[in-house]
């Protein structure tokens, strides 16, 4: 019944329903630890066999109940928060791959997963094949090997900006029977619900527009439950054969297509690897949740006006948004994100390194930040900043010019943070 009301009311609504008499918020359940009457119902939880808490590094009510909104949200079957975005996106593939095992992903991806893909997962025998998000069906299918185990892409990438023809993805992971793992960190399922184009497992850093505010480190992993992993037996053995850390739990037979992915998560990675959200930072991401569809429209009418401003100015060289007719990407955004994209927009001066420090110098409301996403404007120069070991050319292999400024337009008014813009850009 939830999938079928609208994104405000899912917002505020979903999730949490109290009894007569309870609280009427998700309430914050502070505990580490939860007490049972006999070791007989404690054990029916340890062999998976009742639902129940037992320790809150696997799961916590609080922040159940917050998944259970998000998983409302993007239409899937099951949900769980993770400690950070990198946790979600760790988690969401190590469930499936693991050593000797290949991933092909999108090379337009935020900066820490390409180092998760690039650094870490191989360091544990995982190969990744990185491909172009806009090459030709051809292309995208000669990356796959016998030993691929998922595809992966983001909606709207980070900082890069480009937008995924999730379709073609999908497709082509069907078409070697893998699925498609989606980072939508960036139009949040207010502006797309990857599901609904052909995406499997959905995952997000919280700690972006959903939260919002700038408060609390999060992630979420969001299952569409449509992936039949019992049809390929082989090549997914940790869903669809015993676990022996588990009593011997098949998931996929004991928990369905709709919960196996989840709670195999759940029982083995959160076990093993204890990356929890708190039920505190749950708390702040569920106020920021019950606001997010307003929030979103505020964001992307802001960054409209701001690009549209900014493509119109003379010491402007380029702008980068999808929302702009032109765009490389406004017919990719026009069928996927029809309603609005994301605050995010990148551009670069005339005048190159030197007039982008100018301008950063002389913003006001436009903080220096390597964050994105949330209610206050913040920029960042790359080249200067957080990428100022590399050489021009290096940064130019990157996709991140000398030039590039990326600017996360917040919830201020647009006239204020125009006029902020042209005093910055007026002193190049
Ligand atoms: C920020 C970000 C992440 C990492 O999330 P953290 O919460 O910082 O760990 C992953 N993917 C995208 C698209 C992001 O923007």
């Amino acid at each position: 019944m939830e999938n079928k009301l609208h994104t405000e009311t899912l917002c505020i609504q979903a999730g949490y329903s109290p009894e007569s008499g309870e609280p009427r918020q998700i309430p914050i359940i502070q505990s580490t630890t939860f007490k049972y009457a006999t070791s007989e119902d404690m054990g029916k939880l340890f062999d998976l066999e009742a639902s129940g808490y037992f320790y809150s590094r696997l799961q916590n009510p609080t922040c159940d109940m917050v998944a259970a909104k998000i998983a409302a949200l993007e239409g899937g079957t099951a949900a769980m928060l993770t400690g950070s975005g990198q946790a979600a996106n760790f988690y969401a593939m190590f469930n499936i791959a693991s050593c000797g095992d290949h991933i092909v992903s999108s090379t337009a991806i935020y900066g820490g997963t390409f180092n998760l893909l690039a650094v870490t997962m191989k360091r544990m025998g995982i190969e990744v094949t990185f491909i172009d998000p806009d090459c030709t069906e051809e292309e995208l299918n000669a990356a796959f090997r016998e030993n691929t185990k998922l595809v992966f892409g983001e909606t709207i990438a980070n900082p890069a900006l480009n937008v995924l023809d999730i379709e073609k993805f999908a497709k082509a992971a069907h078409s070697h029977g893998v699925p498609l793992i989606i980072d939508n960190t960036f139009p949040t399922p207010v502006n797309c619900r990857p599901i609904e184009w052909g995406a499997d497992i959905v995952t997000h850093s919280t700690t972006k527009y959903m939260d919002g505010h700038g408060v609390a480190v999060g992630g979420c992993i969001v299952d569409s439950g449509k992936f039949d992993w019992t049809k390929y037996p082989d090549k997914f053995p940790g869903l669809c054969t015993p676990d022996d850390s588990y009593h011997g739990v098949t998931y996929t037979e004991r928990f369905g297509l709709e919960g196996a992915f989840i709670t195999k998560c759940t029982a083995q990675l959160m076990r093993d690897l204890g990356s929890i959200q708190s039920p505190q930072s749950a708390f702040y991401l569920n106020l920021g949740l019950e606001s997010l569809p307003f929030r979103m429209k505020q964001h992307c009418a802001n960054a409209q006006a701001i690009a549209e401003f900014l493509s119109e100015n003379p010491k402007v060289a380029w702008v980068k948004y999808c929302g702009l007719k032109g765009d490389k990407y406004y017919d990719l955004a026009q069928k996927y994100l029809p309603n609005g994209s994301c605050g995010v927009i990148s551009f670069g001066l005339k005048g190159g390194r030197k007039a982008a420090e100018v301008f950063m110098k002389n913003m006001k409301l436009g903080a220096i930040e390597t964050h994105v996403a949330d209610s206050r404007t913040c920029c960042l120069h790359p080249a200067s900043a957080t990428h100022r070991q590399m050489t021009d050319e290096q940064l130019d292999a990157a996709g991140v010019g000398a030039d590039l400024i990326r600017l996360s337009c917040g919830l201020e008014n647009a006239e204020d943070l125009i006029a902020d813009l042209k005093q910055a850009i007026d002193k190049v």
